[in-house]
């Protein structure tokens, strides 16, 4: 925690340097708090923080004497946020397209990329983020996740899944001489024994999630189809819920979702194909969905779409499926695909989910509290609450009035140390 530490100690004087010495504290005033559980906002609130932990919150707190006050006014403060459907490794389409991302762009490069994309998202005020997949870049993922836990490089939490895995020949990218092997974008199997090994060397190799793709297109231009057979889909999610890894599925179609639904995974992606039965089923089990709106609105832009109505076909059905799925009582992810658009923009996602009926504070809850609970992280983060992380951001005016404020982020803290950066001041 080299620079991070530096910072939290210099915010926080007199810090823990001896023993028997008590973590200093720092009392936040913004004009309001948003907890992220309750959905509302409390005018008057303060926060107080020691050390890396949340410690109380509420009105007229009992601050200890030497406890630091931080002004700050016209903000209200609330949890960090929650990626929770992110690409590190990916940048926007229109800037290179996927498969040359794959196959041309050296693992140095890409890398490189993703420490700054990691440092766009933390300063957005997204403290944590799942990524799901690397697309090509091996297990990057793992050593970028262990340099921002060793303070090396300024990040959001990670939880990774690695290469991700699809079914033998139906991934991407493809196209080229048959006889010839081309780097893949995730890791192939046929069968129930690959399956259950990939996961397992992916787990070894420091997966916190398995990323499965129960469907997609065969070829360029087609529709997707299943792939996975939910044999094979059933017997991945055992072997990663023994090793206590849970399971994320790509799944465009009804019958890829019905599968995953049937295969007891932990989210689901996209759903663009569900119907009300299978909402209904994800409802029941308790199976989250990130619909992934800004995905299909950045891809319809990259095609020329200018953003009016009327709206391409693969947005409008994005918006539906998510309509269903809200009124289905499915658990709602935020999740945006972000990657696929630039990093540091994840709030796209949410000005959508807004736009698409989803009640302000309800979209804000999904981002932290929700997110935290898909996610199994609600004991550290989600929440401002005392003894949780103090993953904590100040944003300009109400989020729950106009979801847009969470685009004006005065200041960012991690664990309790103030982020430095261009939005910090
Ligand atoms: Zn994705």
């Amino acid at each position: 925690m080299r620079w991070l530490a530096t910072i939290a100690a210099l915010l926080l004087m007199p810090a823990a340097t001896a023993r028997g010495v008590e973590p200093a504290s720092l009392l936040l005033k913004p004009d309001a708090v948003f907890d992220g559980v309750d959905g509302k906002v409390h005018p008057g609130w303060q926060v107080l923080v020691t050390g890396d932990r949340i410690v109380a919150v509420g009105p007229n707190l009992a601050v200890p004497a030497g406890a630091k006050p931080l002004d700050l006014a016209g903000t209200t403060l609330m949890p960090g946020m929650i990626e929770g459907h992110g690409h590190l490794f990916l940048h926007p389409y229109d800037e290179t397209s996927w498969d040359d991302q794959v196959l041309h762009e050296p693992l140095a490069l890409r890398t490189a990329r993703a420490v700054a994309n990691a440092k766009a998202t933390l300063l957005a005020g997204f403290t944590s983020e799942r990524d799901l997949g690397t697309e090509g870049a091996g297990y990057a993922d793992v050593g970028l996740k262990a340099a921002i836990d060793q303070g090396i490089v300024p990040g959001p939490r990670l939880s990774v899944a690695t290469r991700a895995i699809v079914a033998l020949g139906a991934y991407g990218p493809k196209g080229f001489e048959p006889g010839v092997a081309i780097p893949q974008g995730a890791e192939e199997v046929s069968g129930v024994d690959q399956i259950v090994a990939a996961v397992r060397r992916q787990i070894a190799a420091g997966a916190d999630w398995i990323k499965l793709y129960a469907d997609y297109r065969w070829r360029p231009g087609e529709d997707s189809r299943a792939t996975l057979s939910l044999d094979e889909m059933k017997a991945a999610v055992a072997a990663a819920h023994d090793a206590g890894r849970p399971v994320a599925v790509h799944a465009a179609t009804a019958e890829g979702m019905r599968r995953a639904v049937a295969a007891g995974v932990d989210t689901i992606e996209h759903g663009y194909g569900g119907t009300p039965e299978i909402f209904a089923a994800m409802a029941a089990k308790g199976i989250a969905l990130c619909t992934t709106l800004a995905a299909s609105d950045a891809t319809s832009r990259y095609r020329g779409w200018n953003g009016s109505d009327p709206a391409p076909a693969a947005v409008l059905l994005n918006r539906k499926s998510f309509r269903m799925a809200m009124a289905a009582g499915v658990p709602i992810c935020m999740g945006g695909d972000v990657g696929v658009f630039a990093h540091g923009q994840n709030a796209r996602e949410m000005e959508l989910m807004a736009a698409a009926g989803m009640a302000p504070a309800k979209v804000l809850i999904a981002a932290t509290s929700g997110n935290a609970r898909w996610f199994h992280t609600s004991d550290k983060v989600g929440a401002v609450k005392p003894g949780l992380l103090a993953d904590l951001i100040a944003v300009e005016g109400d989020p729950t009035a106009d979801i847009r404020a969470v685009r004006h982020v005065r200041i960012v803290m991690k664990g309790g140390a103030i982020i430095p950066g261009e939005k910090a001041r």
